[in-house]
């Protein structure tokens, strides 16, 4: 729609519209988004297809109310502090964070199996349950609690802040929702919070950049989305206490074309791939509360940056 987003009217969106990264079995083993090739970063190769999603059984539609507040206490952080609310661009910002997956998806199978729509004509499953550590943290419950920590970090800043998902114990939303959520009027930013369940050698984060233009979107939001994603690289290569990702993409960047929450974006949005949870050192990292603190701060930051840009 339109041209630019005028700076003052741009809302934080976290994580929000841009589900779908890390699909998993319901058994809980993790898989990697597609292959690990690396394009270069002037020339992005899109990504293998994406693989269909089980056969489309309507059920009942996921519950989801967005959320608009938190209360989750706040863990002292251990990065440098963002920078003061005052180099934020002045009227009211709001930030969507899409915490990913939801911890009834796999109880709920036929519910999150069912096809929506992913942008550009393909449809996919409306949610998947994400991946765990070995020793069994959930990836949803991850997502949940660092995007609680955002949240309230944000909101410290006078950000208002929209959850796509109002606890960690419901079904979905599918991420058509998610994205739809993270693209209502006023989004200054959208970041979809997830981990990735990778074979145990490697480890790090990466950040998802859409390969295309999202369907949708104008020229100068695709623009935004790769200044936020930038924002969020240099941030938590900073102080999240992960590396830039030493097995998938190109120096901690994923360049896909396959992510409904990317696809479907029609403001500023990323998408976080935070750590390897079957790693052993990035799921000592994200098992523990220090650890989450230490990369809710870095998201933060990046967030906080790219508004102040
Ligand atoms: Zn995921």
């Amino acid at each position: 729609m339109g041209g630019r987003v005028p700076r003052a009217r741009l809302l934080i969106v976290s994580a929000t519209a841009l589900l779908a990264a890390c699909t998993s079995s319901t058994t809980g083993s993790g898989s990697a988004p597609a292959s690990s090739a690396a394009p270069s970063s002037s020339s992005p190769t899109p990504p293998p297809s994406s693989s269909a999603a089980p056969a489309p059984s309507s059920s009942a539609a996921p519950s989801s109310s967005p959320v608009t507040s938190a209360s989750r206490p706040h863990r002292h952080r251990s990065s440098p502090p963002p920078p003061p609310p005052s180099s934020l661009p002045t009227g009211p910002l709001t930030v969507v964070l899409n915490p990913g997956h939801n911890g009834g998806n796999a109880a709920h199978t036929a519910q999150i199996n069912r096809l929506v729509p992913a942008g550009y004509g393909v449809r996919k499953a409306c949610d998947t349950t994400g991946t765990e550590t070995n020793a069994g943290y959930p990836e949803h419950a991850f997502t949940w609690d660092v995007a609680q920590r955002v949240a309230r970090i944000l909101r410290g800043h006078g950000i208002t802040v929209i959850m796509t998902r109002p606890d960690d114990t419901g079904v979905g939303p599918c991420v058509d929702e998610r994205a739809a959520i993270g693209n209502r009027p006023g989004v200054a930013a959208v970041v979809s919070i997830h981990a990735d369940g990778a074979p145990s050698s490697g480890h790090g984060f990466h950040v998802n950049q859409d390969s295309r233009r999202p369907d949708g979107a104008t020229a100068a939001v695709a623009r935004q989305s790769l200044a936020l994603g930038r924002a969020e690289h240099a941030a938590l290569e900073q102080t999240s206490g992960l590396v830039p990702s030493t097995y998938i993409g190109q120096d901690g960047y994923y360049y896909r074309d396959d992510l409904a929450g990317l696809n479907l974006a029609t403001r500023p949005a990323t998408f976080l791939e935070l750590g390897n949870m079957r790693n052993a050192g990035d799921a000592d990292l994200l098992s523990s509360p220090a650890g989450r603190a230490r990369i809710a701060g870095a998201v933060a930051d990046g967030i906080l940056a790219f508004l102040s840009r």
